[in-house]
């Protein structure tokens, strides 16, 4: 076995990692192709950064090709992200030009993979047309989709759902987040690497330097959120909980850890709002990192008692897994992915106010028993439905279903 397989097998076990390999023999002899408009930059790069190098340690022929295009593609691309999320935006017939013009062009350049592969996995709505442009295709092609498209503005989908109608599936994160489709449609939520720098053990040593570098008394109970500072991530909220607890914790201290605002109008003043709303409270700590320190948030996960993301709309919500993976329970918004991961009185709470933050905080932070339960709960929750490993399950099992045919039985060696 390779030293990736063994390291994913040593904390996710074994026999998951003997489950994947039986699934991936039976694509033996099978190429399978993703495609996206970003090598770096933005979830769906970072899980087919991990994704297709563990389909091939597993012996998948799995390839990932990266659409390119100039800046009027992705304004047009961009436009129709936001316009899945619900803003009515209007599309120029120039870029839906340049949009259709510019998957010609990669067509030209991918055609000879794609039409020979046996599985294509086309992510989010930019080289959605490449489905039309190979028409000798001989495989089956899946549109996956990783926004939430439940409310979308409707002329901007009619558009977007003749380029994605013809798939033979979809993928959506949610059920909440996909939109019918003529096709059969799966649900695969999304997950996090274990062994990435964000989510792997650290030394105690590590965490401590953390701890000292921000000023955080390690005798002191601590709960923190990590969130860009944006008004549906509720940071201000959160410091109101805050207060509210601290009555009943003395000597409580808070994080709020987001990445620099400066191409985010709208985040900066978020961010000023918080730093009022803060004052100068020195327990509050509002901590600006750059968008790579990922072992800076990993350990200020682990240094904290409990962590909050009280988000009044959320996606998923990974902040809430990466916490939970790392034995912390979480006091969540009750909206979107987070009810997937937060069951209540088991891995962390659901609230909908400040006050039923401020309420969990409260009679957590006094049980530190329980903290400690409901934390190795949430560990295990996480291991079993949301690391890597099950994602890529799900998507080789989605496969052979695709290319099987839903009446036949799946025999696996
Ligand atoms: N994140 C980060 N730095 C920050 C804030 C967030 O690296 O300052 C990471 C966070 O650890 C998580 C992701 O960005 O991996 C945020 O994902 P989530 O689904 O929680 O929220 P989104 O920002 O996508 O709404």
């Amino acid at each position: 076995m390779s030293t990736a397989l063994e390291a994913y097998a040593a904390v996710a076990g074994q026999d998951v990692i003997d489950q994947l390999g039986q699934l991936a023999s039976r694509y033996r002899g099978m190429k399978v192709v993703h495609v996206n408009s970003t090598r770096v930059g933005g979830g769906v790069a970072e899980i087919l950064h991990k994704l297709v190098p563990l389909s091939r340690q597993l012996g998948v022929d799995a390839h990932w090709e990266v659409i390119t295009g100039e800046p009027t593609f992705f304004q047009c691309t961009k436009a129709i992200h936001n316009a899945l999320q619900g803003n009515p935006v209007m599309l120029p017939s120039q870029w839906l030009e340049a949009y259709e013009e510019n998957n010609r062009r990669n067509a030209e350049r991918l055609r000879p993979l794609l039409e020979e592969a046996d599985l294509v996995f086309i992510h989010d709505p930019q080289p959605a047309p490449l489905l039309g442009l190979c028409p000798n295709r001989r495989g089956k092609w899946v549109w996956r989709c990783h926004i939430d498209a439940s409310h979308p503005y409707r002329p901007v989908w009619h558009y977007l759902r003749r380029h994605v109608s013809g798939y033979d599936a979809s993928v959506f994160s949610l059920a909440s987040f996909a939109q019918a489709l003529p096709h059969p449609e799966y649900l695969i939520p999304p997950s996090i690497d274990p062994l990435s720098e964000k989510n792997i053990d650290l030394p105690a040593d590590e965490v401590d330097a953390v701890r000292q570098r921000f000023d955080l008394d390690s005798d002191r109970p601590l709960v923190t959120q990590v969130s860009r500072f944006d008004r549906f991530k509720d940071p201000v909220g959160v410091i109101n909980a805050y207060r509210l607890a601290k009555r009943f914790v003395p000597g409580l201290q808070l994080v709020l850890a987001g990445s620099g605002a400066d191409d985010d109008p709208e985040g900066e003043a978020v961010l000023a709002e918080v730093q009022a709303a803060a004052g100068d409270d020195e327990d509050i700590h509002v901590l600006l990192l750059p968008p790579d320190a990922h072992r800076v948030i990993n350990a200020i996960q682990r240094a904290s008692d409990l962590v909050i993301q009280k988000s009044t709309r959320e996606g998923f919500g990974l902040t809430v897994t990466e916490a939970m993976w790392k034995g912390r329970p979480v006091i969540g918004g009750d909206t979107g992915g987070i009810r997937l991961q937060v069951i209540d009185f088991h891995t962390g709470f659901l609230v909908s106010t400040p006050e039923g933050a401020a309420l969990r905080m409260r009679y957590l932070l006094n049980q530190p028993r329980l903290i400690h339960d409901m934390g190795a709960k949430a560990r295990t929750f996480v291991l079993e439905n949301f690391l890597l490993t099950r994602q890529l399950r799900e998507y080789l099992t989605l496969g052979l279903g695709v290319l099987t045919g839903m009446g036949e039985r799946i025999e696996l060696g």
